[in-house]
């Protein structure tokens, strides 16, 4: 990998996915071109997709793309109404979705929240508790904690009651590498970064304040504060414009971070990044959007492309390190969204200067914007 040019494998999936990916790509290469950097990006199919292709919902050729190339862009997988027989283990969200997060070991989860001033009458909150337009990251721990720590068993006592067991742990390795993703992040953003936990009555949140505020000290220009989680779900919701960057081990980041994606007005416009390991400068990440194929609006030019073009963003920023490319994606968002441009899922009609567009003019307003 040269230092300006990135393999990506491109995974549609089903669903609007193929619809909303096209609208991506576009953005990506009308970004290229402004930018200066080349995208290899080979197309595969994923999901159902790959199942009708090669039999698989991750066939081979797609996985032995995704492990040539330096960032896999997904779309989504999964068609609740076909084949209820496929076993459970073969379906899309199993077979390639956990497939591809253990295979390349993706640690950190990043799940931006961004809503546009333009948007306020889309957020669940009055206009004034969401102060000049809400925009926070959450920074969720992915693959330890209460999730996946041993033992974890339910059994029955002598008494014939049954006892489940679930362990909460975390090495200071695994609070290390992840506190690192989060201050790398909040350098890029408004430099401040909340570390969540249960300090007050778990040893796990002992460890993990002591750690992060270790790591903290390699980034002084990011100030840290601390907050109990019970804490933070009530602020989320009283003062969200307080946070830029929340830093958080799985449980809380599972609940923390959906809770901050209600505020975001809708699941078409929440991108999010998931990360492995760092090697010569490149992060390998995965890359989606929040929801999932919405068969509801497929083929049919209705879906809201945005979480998949932010998706592509955060991309260009976290694997490839192109920060100022990815911003300005992200600007091109904005202005189309201030222009007016509307998809069904964030059309007001009491808003006077919405227009409602579809897939494509969406895609098409944000590549001008660009
Ligand atoms: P969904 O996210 O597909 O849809 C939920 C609602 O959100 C629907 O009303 C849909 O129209 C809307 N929506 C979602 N994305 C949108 C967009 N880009 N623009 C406008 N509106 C949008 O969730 P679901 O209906 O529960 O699931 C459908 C299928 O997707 C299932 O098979 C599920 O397993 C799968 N799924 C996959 C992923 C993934 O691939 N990561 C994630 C979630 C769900």
């Amino acid at each position: 990998m040269s230092s300006r040019h990135f393999k990506v494998a491109a995974l549609a999936g089903d669903g609007i996915g193929p619809e909303v990916m096209r609208e991506a790509i576009k953005v990506l290469r009308a970004a290229e071109t402004k930018f200066g950097f080349t995208l290899q990006m080979t197309e595969a199919p994923v999901g159902w997709a790959g199942i009708d292709a090669a039999g698989k919902a991750l066939p081979e050729a797609t996985l032995a793309l995704c492990r040539e190339s330096d960032a896999i862009l997904f779309g989504s997988v999964g068609l609740p109404d076909r084949d209820p027989t496929l076993p459970k283990e073969e379906r899309p969200e199993r077979a390639a979705l956990l497939r591809i997060r253990k295979e390349f070991g993706l640690f950190a989860n990043l799940r931006p929240v961004t809503l546009p001033k333009a948007l306020a009458a889309a957020c669940p909150l009055t206009p004034s508790r969401q102060g000049a337009g809400i925009n926070i990251l959450v920074v969720r721990e992915l693959t330890g904690g209460m999730y996946f720590g041993q033992p974890k068993q339910t059994g029955t006592l002598p008494d014939g009651q049954r006892r489940a067991v679930d362990t909460m742990v975390y090495t200071t390795t695994e609070i290390e590498r992840i506190a690192h993703v989060g201050f790398q992040a909040a350098r890029l953003r408004h430099k401040k970064l909340t570390s969540i936990d249960k300090a007050n009555v778990l040893e796990n949140g002992i460890l993990w304040r002591e750690t992060v505020t270790q790591i903290g000290k390699q980034y002084p220009e990011v100030a840290l504060e601390h907050m109990f989680v019970d804490n933070a779900a009530m602020q989320l919701i009283l003062r969200p414009t307080q946070f830029d960057v929340l830093l958080c081990e799985n449980m809380f980041g599972d609940i923390l971070s959906d809770e901050a994606a209600a505020l975001g007005g809708s699941l078409g416009l929440l991108p999010s990044a998931s990360l492995g390991a760092t090697h010569g400068g490149n992060t390998f990440g995965f890359y989606e959007p929040a929801g999932g194929t919405a068969p509801d609006l497929a083929g049919r030019d209705l879906a809201n492309p945005i979480a998949q073009i932010l998706s592509g963003a955060l991309m260009l920023r976290h694997s490839f390190g192109l920060n100022e490319a990815a911003e300005a994606i992200e600007n091109a968002v904005t202005q189309a969204i201030n222009a007016g441009c509307r998809t069904g899922d964030i059309f007001n009609p009491d808003e006077p200067t919405a227009r409602r567009v579809g897939t494509r003019a969406m895609g098409d307003a944000i590549v001008a914007a660009l």
